[in-house]
């Protein structure tokens, strides 16, 4: 059994092996991952470190004992409201991800339901392209999930989802994009159809947040899914992915900043005081707030218009590329740096493939509805796109010749 050690070892041979360990780890610095990690060059990750490590240990609960986290923190949250539409009203909350985000909206929306309607049993309505952690809010939270299939679109059938709202629904959900396809929902007509019920309304943006409102400024056709939109309550916007901090960092928005009343929580129930917090955390990294502040200030609107740039370029390259091999085609639509391909040929085993590909070190991103693979562009591939298509060349040609290349009975989808 693995024990704290009796005595320590010292600090080199600690770092030594740690460095040993994360030898047999994929290789994400050289793009051969498309999900997990975001990477731009090696000065932004100077710029992250450092800025983490200068609060590796301030705990931004005490933000009375550290007004600067308070004053980093209000600036993250306002930078983020004025790229994401946030109105005079609007306000915001620093998460630790993008499921704690969700996690308070589907709260908020409960709380507020409850206060205001009495509502006793509340149910969400949602696309079934909607990310699962919903559905762990929801079982936590005690309510009921109505996942609403796709249309042929591959965006939210609102007309669905209005079939299956009733008179206990407190919540619709729409993504900015999803996850599984990369589309984006049509975000006006499922807030108006929230507005109409009294309803809340949640924008899933955790992946588009940092970035969709700049490919759109490239020219790209992104629909209108801001905090502005009418009917739009509560928004998630990951800083962690495509707002390129470290991990830990997460925003939610919201249009009407009365509104973070509804996942406040606040108790005198204690010896030691009252206690009282937005969040699910208590202690909270300060690390994660400056290193957040310090990346949204060094890329700057430029540096995250590069990001896009250089994101929609990868792609447009992989797409092309992996279009033009025959027997594969690229699903369609996808808006933004998530697309999945698949065999169009039904000769081909897209198993095989898989293996083919993970087996020359290229982490592969199984998607099961439909069978294909799931990629999660970041800026790096566009240093290795054009090498990630002669593998899925040498791929297809592997998995034609009828090698033994099964897929391993450990790999996940995701
Ligand atoms: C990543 C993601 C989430 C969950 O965020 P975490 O930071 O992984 O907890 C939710 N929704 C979408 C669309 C995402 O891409």
């Amino acid at each position: 059994m693995t024990r704290i050690p009796a005595t320590g070892a010292p600090a080199d041979a600690i770092l030594a092996a740690l460095q040993a360990r994360k030898q047999g780890d994929r290789d994400w610095r050289h793009g051969r991952l498309a999900v997990y990690f975001y990477w731009l060059d090696e000065e932004l990750e100077r710029v992250q470190q450092q800025a983490y490590l200068a609060y590796w240990t301030e705990n931004n609960l005490g933000q009375r004992a550290f007004p600067s986290l308070k004053s980093l923190e209000d600036e993250v949250i306002a930078m983020a409201l004025s790229l994401l539409g946030g109105g005079d009203k609007a306000g915001g909350t620093f998460t630790s991800g993008g499921s704690e985000s969700i996690f308070l909206a589907m709260m908020a929306a409960r709380n507020r339901a409850r206060a205001r309607r009495g509502t006793r049993q509340p149910n969400i309505v949602l696309p079934n392209s909607a990310h699962l952690t919903f559905d762990r809010a929801a079982e936590a939270l005690g309510m009921e999930i109505r996942r609403v299939p796709v249309g042929a679109d591959l965006r939210a059938d609102v007309v669905a989802m209005q079939a299956r709202m009733d008179g206990d629904t407190v919540a619709l959900v729409g993504s900015a994009p999803n996850y599984p396809f990369g589309t984006f929902d049509p975000i006006a007509q499922i807030a108006a159809l929230a507005a109409q019920h009294g309803a809340w309304m949640h924008v899933d943006a955790c992946v588009g947040g940092f970035l969709a409102p700049y490919v759109r400024r490239l020219g790209h056709d992104i629909p209108a899914f801001e905090l502005s939109v009418p009917g739009v309550t509560s928004m998630s916007a990951d800083i962690h992915k495509h707002g390129m901090a470290p991990k830990g960092a997460s925003l939610l928005l919201v249009a009407d900043a009365a509104d973070r009343e509804w996942h406040k929580f606040d108790s005198r129930a204690w010896q030691r005081g009252p206690y009282s917090a937005y969040t699910t955390q208590g202690t909270r990294p300060g690390g994660a707030v400056a290193a957040a502040w310090a990346a949204m200030n060094h890329l700057g609107d430029e540096g995250y218009l590069r990001c896009a740039r250089l994101i929609m370029e990868a792609k447009a390259i992989m797409t092309a590329g992996i279009a033009a091999i025959p027997g594969l085609d690229i699903l369609q639509p996808s808006d933004i740096g998530i697309f999945v391909w698949r065999a169009s040929d039904p000769t081909l085993d897209i198993g095989k493939v898989a293996a083919a590909l993970d087996a020359e070190g290229w982490l592969v991103g199984r998607q099961q509805e439909p069978d294909g693979i799931h990629l999660h562009l970041n800026p790096i591939h566009r240093e290795v796109a054009g090498e990630y298509v002669e593998a899925v060349s040498r791929a297809v040609a592997a998995a034609r010749g009828g090698q033994n290349s099964r897929i391993g009975a450990n790999e996940r989808t995701y």
